[in-house]
Order: structure tokens, then sequence, then C-alpha cells
């Protein structure tokens, strides 16, 4: 596995804005960089090469694909059908590279519900009528597809506000100077990668115990569970899951089987991580009861909502002056378990705690909860911990040694967290 995840770098804007020149320059300047070939209904233009420049294909089995969910994204841009592949985006995105795709807006606020880390690049016509002769000298269209692609630009251009970054194509040198520093500046970005070789070999003992976790079964919980009072209302936890997914990472990368039941969280699904959505604390234990014996590690990094609505009231309660709320303790899933699991597999917790006291009651929910490390972070640290992108905290093991762990980001902590438990059962196996 590439220490360095890939990135989905999306290239955007009018036809005849100049994406597909820009998304090339890419892959020809990256040797990371590939390139994502679109699928189409259009029929193939005089050079283009089936494989190379689209898969051309009708719109029968076009529709079949969007059915069987092929598409990770698909959009009708002027009048036919395109749509990108999302078994092939994972598979390059997990395999580290970084997957360039040169499609229209709609396509591309797609991917970014989908995958909320993909860059959004908008790559924007000087103006109008360089647009427009553009288009006219491309001899690929008709004048009444000319103007309709004009008109389709002013519509796509109002939604530049939802990109990332913009690029205004007016000289290719310049732009494609652009477009590098952009692919560069977000290769450099601490928070998309997990530690740099340099760092490793700087400070290798931090990473002694990574190796412990290849090939074995880690389950790791992650997100808010939702308990619902309505059909539309929930009471949940605040939550980005962003650690929970960090560690589900962090032990993929360190080439362990992970098994990922997560809550209804804003991250998207890592890659190459088996991954079971669920909603409720009751379907996360159904989960955990089915899976946990075959473990040889449980993260709970979950933020379980310790409450339900004591009643269900079906369709959707109509406002009123005054509601009454009855809530009931949903069930502690470790000491569910624990109770109900002949064989359980060692468990690593976390815990949010406010106050003075937050220590004393992390290192007592580690007791009663028989985990054996806990990861303490305090929950009122400005800017850290609950739905944002970084933490810090103390990693607690129940023979009383612990790790301090400084504010990072959330993946770097997920791989120390990682080496430091490998290190810790590797010790205890060989006592
Ligand atoms: P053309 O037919 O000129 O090659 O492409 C027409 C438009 O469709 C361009 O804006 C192009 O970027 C966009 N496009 C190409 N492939 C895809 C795709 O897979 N998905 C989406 N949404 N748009 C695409």
């Amino acid at each position: 596995m590439n220490n360095s995840p890939g990135q989905l770098i999306v290239l955007a804007g009018p036809s005849g804005a100049g994406k597909t020149t820009l998304a090339h320059h890419l892959v020809e300047t990256f040797s990371s960089a590939v390139f994502s070939v679109s699928t189409t209904t259009r029929v193939a233009r005089g050079s283009e090469i089936e494989g190379v420049d689209y898969f051309f294909t009708g719109r029968e089995e076009f529709q079949k694909r969007i059915e069987n969910g092929y598409f990770l994204e698909y959009a009708e841009v002027h009048g036919h059908l395109y749509g990108t592949s999302g078994d092939w985006v994972r598979e390059e995105l997990a395999r580290g590279g970084s997957v360039i795709l040169d499609i229209d807006v709609q396509g591309a606020l797609q991917i970014k519900e989908a995958f909320p880390v993909s860059i959004l690049i908008f790559i924007l016509p000087p103006s109008p009528d360089v647009l427009s002769s553009r288009l006219s000298s491309r001899n690929t269209d008709d004048p009444d597809a000319v103007l309709l692609r004009l008109e389709m630009a002013a519509w796509e251009i109002s939604w530049i506000g939802s990109f990332d970054y913009f690029i205004c194509n007016s000289r290719l040198d310049d732009s494609m100077v652009q477009v590098e520093s952009i692919f560069r500046g977000e290769r450099l970005k601490i928070a998309n990668i997990t530690f740099p070789p340099e760092v490793r070999a700087f400070t290798p003992d931090r990473f002694i115990g990574l190796e412990h976790w290849h090939g074995k079964r880690v389950i790791v919980t992650s997100g808010p569970t939702r308990e619902a009072l309505d059909r539309v209302r929930f009471i949940s936890n605040r939550s980005s899951g962003l650690m929970g997914c960090s560690m589900a990472i962090a032990f993929r990368d360190a080439g362990a089987d992970v098994l990922f039941v997560t809550g209804p969280a804003c991250i998207s699904r890592p890659a190459g991580v088996d991954t079971i959505p669920v909603e409720t604390a009751k379907e996360m234990l159904e989960i955990l009861v089915r899976e946990v014996e075959e473990a040889d590690l449980l993260v709970m990094a979950a933020a379980v909502s310790d409450f339900r609505p004591s009643t269900f009231r079906d369709g959707k309660t109509e406002r009123s002056g005054t509601v009454r709320l009855d809530l009931e303790a949903t069930s502690d899933i470790l000491e569910e378990l624990d109770r109900t699991i002949d064989c359980m597999c060692p468990v690593m917790a976390f815990s949010l705690e406010f106050g003075p006291d937050g220590e004393k009651r992390a290192l007592g929910k580690m007791k009663r909860k028989g985990a054996i490390a806990i990861f303490y972070n305090p929950g009122d640290v400005q800017g850290a911990g609950m739905e944002a992108s970084s933490n810090l905290g103390k990693l607690f093991f129940n023979d009383g040694s612990y790790l301090e762990v400084k504010r990072s980001s959330k993946r770097y902590i997920a791989e120390l967290l990682t080496a430091a438990m490998g290190r810790y059962l590797k010790k205890g196996n060989e006592s």
C-alpha cells in the first residue's frame, strides 16, 4: 500500500474551457496521476479511440449500469449520458493513485457529495466571446449546438462557489502551472496523508508495532448512532466519524483485514475496507455479536447514543407548544458483548470526557468495560475532538502504562495508536 493515499481530483467547467488538456497535462506530469476514462452514449468523434477517450455504449446498456450501481456519478450533458465507473475509481484510490476526472459540473457536485475530501477545480473560460470562438473553431458541433453549449456554460459557471479552486484558462502555459501547483500542494497537506517515510526514519520507535497487524482481523466502529423519535427526527451524538475512519485506514495500511461498522457519518467510506452501515446502537450491537469472536481486536471509536426515545411515533410529530420527550438508556455495547460472547476479543475503547476528572473517568470506564486500552480525549479543548480534523489525548493501557499524543491530525493519531496497540499486544503475547 502506498504511504500517500490517492486523491480524487475533479476538473469541471463548461465544454471548451480546456479541462481535457489540463487533465492530460496532470497525467503526463505526475506518475501517480491516472485519467478516468468515462462511459458515454454519444458516438465517437473522428480521432477518438475506444477505451482511451471514452468507452462508447448504447443508452440501454448505460441505463442497466445505472440500475446496477456501476457509476460513481453520471449526468446527461448536451443530450448524451456520461458516467464514471465507481469500482475503477475506488480501486485506483486504494492503490494510491491520484484519479483525475474530466467531467461536467453536475457530476462534480455528485462526487463532492460521495467523497467530501475530493478536490474540485473549476476551469473557467476567460470570456463568453473566447468560449464561443473556441467552440466554433473545434468544428465538432453545428452553430445550434454551439449556442446550446454557451447557454449551458452560464448555468455551469453559476456553480463555481461549490468548488475548491478555479483556474481562469486564458493562457494554457499559466493554467498548466496552476493545476500542477494545486496537485503538488494537495499532496503536501498534512491532513491528507499519513506519516511520510522521512518521519518514520527519524523516529522509528513510534512505529514499531504496526507489523503486528499484518493479516489480523480488526473491527472498527465509527460515527454517531441515531435513535429515532419519529420518521423524521432522531437524537444522536455530535460526531463526524473521522477518528473511526482514520483508525480503519491505519489498520488497513498496516495490513489488517478491517471490518468497518459505521453509523451515519459525513466522512466517505475508506477504500479497501469492508463497510457495514448501521443506524442505531441496537443495529451496531447486532453486527458486533455476529463478528467479534473471529476478530483479533475491536476498536470502539463510535459515538454511540446513550439514550433513545422510549416510544417511536409513526409519521412526523406535529409542532405544538410543548412536547414531552421520554428517553431510556440504550444498552452498553461492550457490557452486552461481555455478557453474551464466550470468547470476547481484546477491546480498545475511546472516551471523550469533560472537566478536570476526565482522565479518572476514562480509566474507570476502561476497567468497567473490560478494555485493554482506552484513548482518553478531552472534550473541552477548542478545535480538537468532536467534529474537528485534529485530536489529542492519552492512550491508557490496563497495565498502568500510557502514551501521550500531542495535538495532530486524526490520520496521524490513528497511526500512532495502531502502532502502540500492536506493541502492547505483542509484548503481552511474548511475556
Ligand atoms: P464531450 O462530449 O465534449 O466529450 O463532453 C461533454 C461534456 O461531458 C464535457 O463537459 C465533459 O467533461 C463531460 N463529461 C465527460 N465524461 C463525463 C462523465 O463521466 N461524467 C460527467 N458527469 N460528465 C462527463
